[in-house]
């Protein structure tokens, strides 16, 4: 069996891809050979800066898509316009993802709708509008990005949690229902990233404990990660980089953590 990953000839939209794991994801998935759909926001000189790196440091084509995915509508349109724009979808990285934080009894209506739109909706959305296509050709690969809170829960995130729970869910039913097709569905669960939805969550503590954000950092890895780091964008992109190759075709349905062993510890370490 051939080992190598080559991903030549496909194509991949990766949602929420402006920045962060996502930027990550489709970045490795081109250099890996695949053309990349890049979703999310950003300002037009932004999007065509990421377009450009992308190309040049690839050679693959890249191209920006500017839904707005807390419309269901426009999470199905998103499929459309890459499908017209580059002839097909191989890959489906649903990566698209957004925090609040706040106790239960003071959690808005709007969080709590948009959080499961844009973490889960929108991810069932795009997996139903591509898999005609993927249904045809007997191949596709689409990784959702869940997170440890797939599985455990945290204090002050109840939509972020039910959605992440959500997600895994989605993400079996999806592999069961691909798995005679040549459509394969995993999940990844990062531990702690440090991007921009994580930096504000940082910000948050150095200003309440009224220390760095250095200093919040650094407690915050001490207390959850083994490892006692923070995990880099290109290690979560390396794992659905391999998800997606060929090799990974019998493996379906699972969640991968790459956490710094945050999901064997299950407690706060210090
Ligand atoms: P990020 O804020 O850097 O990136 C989020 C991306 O989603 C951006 O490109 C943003 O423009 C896009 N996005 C947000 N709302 C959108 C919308 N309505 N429509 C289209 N795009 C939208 O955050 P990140 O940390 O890279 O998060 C990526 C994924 O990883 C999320 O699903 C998040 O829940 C998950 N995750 C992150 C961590 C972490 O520690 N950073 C841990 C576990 C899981």
């Amino acid at each position: 069996m051939d080992l190598s990953v080559s991903l030549k000839s496909k194509v991949a939209l990766v949602t929420g891809s402006t920045s962060g794991i996502g930027l990550a994801i489709a970045r490795t998935l081109a250099s890996n050979g695949a053309d990349v759909a890049v979703n999310g926001f950003a300002s037009p000189d932004e999007a065509a800066d990421i377009v450009a790196s992308i190309e040049e440091d690839t050679g693959r084509r890249a191209r920006h898509f500017p839904h707005d995915l807390t419309a269901m509508a426009e999470a199905g349109a998103l499929v459309a316009d890459v499908t017209s724009a580059f002839g097909r979808v191989d890959i489906l990285v649903n990566n698209a993802g957004i925090q609040h934080v706040a106790a239960i009894d003071k959690f808005p209506d709007e969080q709590w709708h948009k959080i499961i739109a844009v973490n889960l909706t929108a991810a069932f959305a795009t997996t139903r509008a591509v898999w005609p296509q993927m249904k045809d050709r007997a191949w596709g690969r689409i990784v959702n990005t869940a997170s440890t809170l797939a599985f455990e829960a945290e204090t002050r995130k109840s939509a972020y949690v039910a959605s992440k729970h959500g997600i895994l869910g989605l993400t079996r039913e999806v592999a069961l229902e691909g798995a005679a097709i040549g459509i394969t569905c995993n999940a990844i669960c990062p531990g702690l990233v440090l991007t921009p939805l994580l930096k504000k969550q940082v910000e948050a503590k150095a200003e309440a404990l009224n220390i760095s954000f250095e200093d919040a950092a650094r407690k915050l890895v001490e207390a959850d990660a083994p490892t006692r780091r923070f995990v880099d964008p290109t290690e979560i992109a390396a794992g659905v980089l391999f998800l997606c190759s060929e090799v990974a075709k019998s493996i379906t349905g699972i969640a991968l953590p790459i956490d710094g062993g945050i999901m064997v510890t299950g407690t706060r370490l210090v």
